[in-house]
């Protein structure tokens, strides 16, 4: 990529924060002023959110970038953070998980509840011969046991490493090995459309391809038939058996709390290092300043899975940290019905939802009636993660789900970052649609160009990060070059100019002429047309901006005039005809209304309907296998995939030249 990404679209809708939420807000203005005037200063004031058994000696020490130690000689344990300090504190009875199970069993786990799980579960892992710095992996549904194993581990001074509960044996076994996990936590299997999906026969696998795993503990969750081993143990047998209590020693700050590998949109996972004190601090104070937690009253709801960064932030270490009450559930949106997750929002009486775009542009397509039949009335603010959210899903979002009164931020990080870093704060910023807005308090994002200077505004170019965050990743686990290679090496001292060091977020931004951000998807996918860099999301949004569209993927593909061309696969509304001709006349207004959006160098080249896109298991589309059926090249690394039918669909449709 060049200098910069063109800016095609422009968004002048506006939304103030709602006056009764400012009044009262957690965060207020004066955070950004303080965090810009001493930076490690407002961390460390953020840092006394949690319990130190000693306190640190130092906020930060960079004296070896780009390896960060923060608060350093500091003390904590993160499980007594998340759990006993509430319970000691007199909030046992307070719910902390409100369980939802698919086929519609449910669990209500107290914070009192938590701690005796949690405990009991440490001491198994203990006689297990678990001691702190070993690796554990766990791979389970989403169901209770997921957020006490990975608290037991931390209890311990163990590493977790979640794999998400729907990856393939080759997923699992390459993780294991590569963490060289002791110890792996499965279930039976958990509940996926309306049926009980094994996930045992996977493990065994995978641990016969990892001699170096001494046991598996198996929660039972559908009671079907597994295969037995001698490395095998019943967690109700066990865990369910243990102490009840347990004393949670204190560990430095920089302790390893987990590695966690990247959800593989853009190539091969990275294994990225988080550790304790910093990660906590952070998780902590975005939980409560991003999404305004008021512990008496609310009720979070973030739909992501505990397999990816999200669900370790947001479920686990962020919610936990503050005691707060919130919902997980086990299954898929559309089962029983489309309409299951408005029904729990109202059952649970949720206040506070942090969903992804995907999930929000499928509920697109299945229709504004779906919504509309729930009580959404508990809701207070709306949150979005995982991907660039397209204007119109924004709006959408908005209007069906917070019907016009809920706040939406929409927050970027990734699993390198460990905790959000760009958002808007719900009772001070004015939001737009589609744009993440501005640097949290104490962070330093910014847009540059190849030579590392920040482009004005109105300009587009690389999104970096200036200084070091908390809850930044320590190194790629096992491979400190490889970190350095892919986050240091683009940009200032780590690119050998310089004398500070930037880190390179692997994403395109631009700045809008109000300083406002707007994520433009990865800079891999930044398209060349005739001279000019034009980003997918852009083309994107405008697709999803025609009402007859509900998701789109863009990728540039090889052309012999253009150098690329746009190649654009369109996932219609529900109620939309696609057959035969009028099928043609769809894409020709599609391709025209995307030139009319964003001008005529932004038009497609060619449009392909489409049933369904390629995404990860998070849920995020992977424009790299496009590129590959556009170019008609074999497909590159498929291990994270969601469904791999969807390949074969839109290979197939390619052919047939529709
Ligand atoms: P890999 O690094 O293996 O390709 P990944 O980047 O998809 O996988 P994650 O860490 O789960 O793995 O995702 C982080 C990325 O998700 C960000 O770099 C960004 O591209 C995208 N993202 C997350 N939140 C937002 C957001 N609010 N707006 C725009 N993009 C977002
Ligand atoms: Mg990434």
């Amino acid at each position: 990529m060049s200098e910069t990404l063109e800016n095609l679209s422009s968004e002048t809708r506006k939304f103030p924060p709602p006056a009764p939420l400012a009044a009262a807000a957690n965060v207020t203005a004066p955070a950004y002023d303080q965090a810009a005037a001493d930076r490690l200063g407002f961390w460390a004031e953020q840092a006394q959110r949690l319990s130190w058994a000693e306190p640190w000696t130092q906020v930060l020490d960079w004296s070896n970038p780009p390896f960060a130690k923060w608060f350093t000689g500091g003390k904590l344990n993160v499980a007594y953070n998340c759990v006993d300090r509430h319970v000691e504190a007199g909030h046992g009875d307070k719910v902390a998980i409100h369980w939802e199970g698919e086929p519609g069993d449910t669990r209500t786990i107290t914070y009192s509840d938590l701690l005796t799980s949690v405990s009991q579960a440490a001491n198994t892992l203990t006689e297990l011969g678990v001691s702190a710095g070993d690796r554990v992996a766990i791979y389970l549904p989403m169901i209770p046991e997921a957020a006490v194993a990975m608290l037991a581990c931390a209890r311990i001074g163990a590493m977790h490493s979640v794999v998400f509960g729907g990856f393939s044996v080759d997923a699992l076994s390459t993780r294991i090995t590569d963490a060289s996990a002791k110890v792996v936590i499965t279930a039976d299997g958990g509940y996926r459309r309306g049926k009980p999906s094994a996930l045992k026969p996977t493990v065994d696998e995978a641990v016969a391809r990892c001699p170096g795993v001494e046991h598996v503990l198996v929660v039972r969750r559908t009671g079907q038939e597994v295969a037995w081993g001698e490395k095998d143990l019943w967690w109700h047998e066990t865990v369910e058996r243990a102490a009840t209590t347990h004393k949670p020693e204190a560990f430095d700050a920089e302790q390893p709390l987990y590695i966690l590998y990247t959800s593989g949109t853009t190539g091969k996972p990275k294994g990225i290092l988080h550790t304790t004190g910093g990660y906590l601090t952070q998780a902590s104070y975005t939980f409560h300043a991003v999404f305004d937690h008021k512990p008496e009253s609310d009720v979070f709801w973030c739909t992501a899975d505990v397999g990816w960064v999200t669900g370790h932030s947001y479920i686990v270490y962020g919610p936990l940290s503050n005691g707060a009450t919130q919902v997980m559930y086990e299954g898929t949106p559309d089962t029983p019905h489309k309409g299951r997750f408005w029904e729990i929002v109202d059952k649970y009486r949720v206040t506070v939802l942090y969903t992804a775009p995907t999930l929000i542009r499928t509920m697109m397509k299945w229709g504004d009636d779906i919504p509309a039949k729930y009580d959404l009335s508990s809701l207070r603010l709306l949150g979005s993660v995982g991907e660039p959210i397209n204007p119109e899903a924004w709006m959408w979002y908005r209007a069906n789900v917070g019907r016009d009164r809920c706040p939406i931020v929409d927050t970027w990080w990734q699993t390198e970052t460990g905790g959000i870093m760009i958002s808007p704060l719900p009772g001070v910023t004015e939001t737009k649609p589609g744009s993440a807005m501005t640097p949290l308090p104490g962070i330093s994002a910014d847009v540059v160009d190849d030579t590392a200077t920040s482009v004005p505004n109105g300009g587009g170019g690389f999104l970096v990060l200036r200084e070091p965050w908390p809850s930044m990743l320590r190194t790629i686990w096992g491979d400190d070059q490889r970190f350095i290679d892919t986050y240091w090496s683009r940009f200032g001292a780590g690119a050998g100019h310089g004398d500070e060091w930037v880190y390179f977020a692997g994403d395109g931004a631009k700045r809008d002429e109000d300083g406002a951000l707007w994520l433009l998807g990865r800079v891999d996918d930044v398209m060349l047309v005739s001279g000019h860099n034009i980003s997918t999301t852009e083309v994107e949004s405008a697709l999803v901006s025609h009402p007859s569209v509900a998701e789109a993927a863009v990728v540039g593909a090889t052309d012999p005039t253009t150098g690329q061309a746009i190649v654009a696969f369109t996932i219609p509304r529900g109620n939309v005809d696609t057959e035969g001709e009028a099928g043609e006349r769809l894409i020709q207004d599609l391709r025209n209304h995307v030139a009319r959006t964003l001008g005529p160098i932004a038009k497609p080249r060619q449009i392909m309907l489409v049933p369904e896109l390629p995404k990860t298991r998070s849920g995020k589309i992977m424009r790299r296998l496009l590129r590959d059926v556009a170019e008609r090249r074999s497909l590159g690394d498929v291990t994270t995939l969601q469904d791999s039918a969807v390949m074969d669909l839109i290979s197939s449709g390619m052919k047939s030249g529709k």
